[in-house]
């Protein structure tokens, strides 16, 4: 796992077990909701998705809630699937909770082959298009510089990230449909015989959608809220100035409408109740790291790169060090925001920031 677990893991509620889907086996998760688990080839080695049972405008099937990654692995699977698991009905409606490519990768795909409509926000729609282009700003030159400003400095690993950065979202999702179906804040979506109200959530990306189905008790939290590990949070090359910690805990308020005895199925982790304390634990976990990151430049100027040792207390792959490199940098500019820290960028072109 690339990401901080939760030490607090024990208070949560696990009520289907340890019990995970097999490679292309669908779990029940709830009545009219199949849960499936595709691999991911990183450190975080899998993502949930979700087969909602649904009748959309006159065609009986099923309404898929993200993806996976566009690779030969996940397409193989998908094809298994659809030859056993889906009782002869086609996917007949695609909703994306957000554009990161374990979510929207094969969207495009499985949209062509059944026929199916994405639905998705804007703000996700359109990253995710501008993402899957390479258009000028987004490619690895970006990243390089971007983390070059806050304090990564050795030429090979810039190279790497230059590389990686030209490559890495196209190849994970090659396409997205020309296309789309908007949804917004607060909609109400009839699904089968649920009706989810769509919660959006920033700081994670641009415009998450998780969907909440009152009746039940459901919520399809996304990357928003997850058992074990926390969401990441970081500083994109193509917004600079962001402030996503900030953002993500103010979002995190809307999660708090829902029931307390909410059945959770997230993206990464196992299905849970415990909602509302996952929720208390996100924001003390920030606080925390911004306790922290508060006290490191107390000491002396830190450029986010400093603060890596401070905040991950151990070693990092290049996939790894982007995210945490992006987190530094987030948990900076929420400190910054908050009025707590001053921002400089010194003669080096490294920004470093000083608390008084
Ligand atoms: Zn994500």
């Amino acid at each position: 796992m690339n990401r901080p677990m939760n030490p607090q893991e024990r208070e949560l509620d696990y009520p289907l077990g340890e019990r995970l889907p097999a490679p292309a086996e669908l779990v029940d998760a709830a009545p009219g909701v199949r849960w499936l688990r595709m691999p991911l080839p990183f450190a975080l080695d899998h993502i949930h998705l979700w087969l909602l049972r649904d009748c959309f405008e006159g065609r009986e099937g099923w309404t898929l809630v993200d993806c996976g990654i566009a690779a030969p692995e996940t397409r193989a699977l998908w094809r298994q699937i659809e030859a056993e698991s889906l009782a002869g009905l086609p996917i007949v409606r695609i909703l994306c909770t957000h554009m990161h490519p374990d979510h929207l990768g094969l969207a495009a795909e499985l949209g062509e082959r059944h026929q199916a409509p994405l639905w998705m926000t804007l703000g996700e729609y359109a990253m995710g298009r501008i993402l899957s282009a390479t258009l000028p700003g987004t490619g690895g030159e970006a990243s390089a510089a971007h983390f070059r400003q806050h304090g990564l400095t050795d030429a090979a690993t810039l190279e790497q990230m230059r590389a990686r950065g030209d490559r890495h979202f196209s190849q994970l999702v090659p396409a997205v449909v020309t296309r789309y179906r908007r949804i917004h804040a607060d909609e109400t979506i009839a699904i089968g015989s649920g009706r989810w109200r769509v919660i959006i959530g920033h700081g994670h990306s641009p415009e998450h959608a998780a969907l909440y189905e009152a009746e039940q008790r459901l919520l399809i939290s996304g990357d928003m809220v997850l058992p074990r590990i926390s969401t990441n949070v970081s500083v994109q090359p193509f917004e600079p100035d962001a402030d996503p910690v900030n953002d993500y805990l103010a979002s995190l308020r809307r999660f708090e409408t829902c029931a307390a005895d909410t059945l959770v199925l997230p993206s990464h982790g196992r299905p849970f109740r415990g909602l509302h304390t996952r929720l208390r634990q996100q924001h003390e976990h920030h606080e925390a790291r911004l306790q922290e990151t508060l006290e490191a430049c107390r000491e002396r100027p830190m450029s986010a790169m400093d603060l890596l040792p401070v905040l991950f207390r151990r070693p990092l792959d290049l996939h790894q060090s982007s995210f945490a490199i992006g987190e530094a940098i987030a948990h900076l500019h929420a400190l910054l925001t908050r009025g707590q820290v001053r921002r400089s960028c010194d003669a080096d072109g490294v920004f470093r920031f000083t608390a008084p």
